[in-house]
């Protein structure tokens, strides 16, 4: 089974062929054109920009997909495509090139959630089996999941404000490092001391798994403000000081609500527990060492996808894809592009099924 899936909900234009004989899986191309230097002068992603360039790339991600697969498009079995949630023009982008090549192909047609789609890679990646345990972590998002199935997943908590990703993209911001900030920040880190500023972990002292990161954010906001006005400006050493300090808290926090997290899946006995991670955040090694640690203490083996699989790609809609179809699940033309899809229902949405 041959498997083209479409990725556009976000700033990334994807399109990726996969090919399974029922017990291996390949990826024959994964293609991202991405759009940030489009954004770049806005300090975030500007929708109807987004959707246009979409518009214009899909087809050329769809025609460096196959081709660098070496199929034409008659030799591709079904297509699966973001259905939501997303940016709503680039996922409208994405679901009518999807509905216009299975129209012209009569080949069938799977809608995906976008979410579903990482949450669903270390199945790609590793073949493991469920139920296991994922945090999401990236720009955009940041939840746990107990993922028990194709289209049975349980948020256990997450963010109530801002992602990690958006939170060290604001920090580089504010102390003039550039975008995306992620990496520029753990840069900086590597020759900070974390404990020079006392920066919070907000909500350690509820019990949940939920999570919040905008105080911490104002916190950084506060330090380098006090260090203007104390000293004229920042030396690099307070720069490096700062970002040590603030992934210190980040990777406290995440380390922490994962603990708690874990217990909750633990406590369903899984036979070969796993913690996986997903998200462009993951790619933080303060982070991802925090993580593995907690997860071999509570006896989870702790898996990170490639990074190229743990960002927003097509071969992970592609695959989700392909595990729905195989439970039957199949769309035809009243597949309808949604803003937001909360994970508990992945079931496609239909056109005029409401908000
Ligand atoms: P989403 O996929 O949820 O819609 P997104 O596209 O912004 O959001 P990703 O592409 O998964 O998310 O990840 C990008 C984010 O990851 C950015 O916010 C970036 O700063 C962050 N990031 C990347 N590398 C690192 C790193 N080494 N440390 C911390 N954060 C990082
Ligand atoms: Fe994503």
């Amino acid at each position: 089974l041959t498997v083209l899936g479409l990725e556009s909900s976000c700033d990334d234009t994807a399109a990726a062929v996969l090919r399974t004989d029922g017990s291996s899986v390949d990826i024959l191309s994964n293609i991202v054109l991405g759009q940030q230097e489009l954004h770049a002068g806005f300090g975030g992603v500007v929708p109807e920009i987004a959707a246009r360039a979409h518009a214009e790339k899909l087809d050329l991600a769809v025609e460096a997909a196959l081709k660098h697969a070496a199929l034409d498009l008659s030799q591709i079995d079904a297509i699966a495509v973001t259905a939501g949630p997303g940016l709503i023009g680039g996922v409208m982008a994405g679901v009518m090139l999807a509905k216009g090549l299975a129209a012209a192909t009569g080949k069938p047609m799977v809608g995906v959630n976008h979410l579903a789609g990482h949450a669903l890679t270390p199945r790609l990646t590793d073949g493991i089996a469920f139920p296991y345990l994922m945090l999401l972590v990236s720009g955009g998002h940041c939840q746990f999941l107990l993922v028990d199935g194709v289209d049975d997943f349980t948020r256990l908590g997450g963010t109530i404000d801002d992602a990690p990703g958006e939170a060290f993209d604001k920090v580089a911001k504010l102390l003039g490092l550039g975008q995306p900030g992620g990496p520029l920040v753990e840069a900086e880190a590597r020759m900070g001391d974390p404990e020079r500023f006392a920066l919070p972990r907000p909500l350690l002292d509820r019990p949940d798994c939920d999570m919040s990161f905008s105080g911490l954010k104002t916190a950084v906001l506060r330090a380098r403000d006090g260090l203007v006005a104390a000293q004229g400006g920042l030396y690099a050493q307070d720069r490096a000081d700062i970002c040590a300090s603030f992934q210190a808290a980040m990777t406290d926090v995440l380390a922490e609500k994962t603990r708690r997290a874990l217990k909750l899946y633990m406590d369903r006995a899984p036979q070969a527990p796993v913690l996986a991670v997903a998200g462009g955040v993951a790619a933080n090694q303060s982070i991802r060492a925090a993580l593995e640690r907690v997860g071999q203490a509570a006896g989870a083996r702790f898996l990170a996808p490639p990074l190229k699989l743990c960002t927003d790609n097509a071969a992970m809609i592609a695959w989700a894809g392909l595990e729905r179809m195989r439970m039957g699940a199949r769309d035809d033309l009243t597949l309808a592009a949604r803003p937001r899809w909360p994970l508990d229902t992945t079931s496609a949405p239909m056109l005029g099924a409401g908000k």
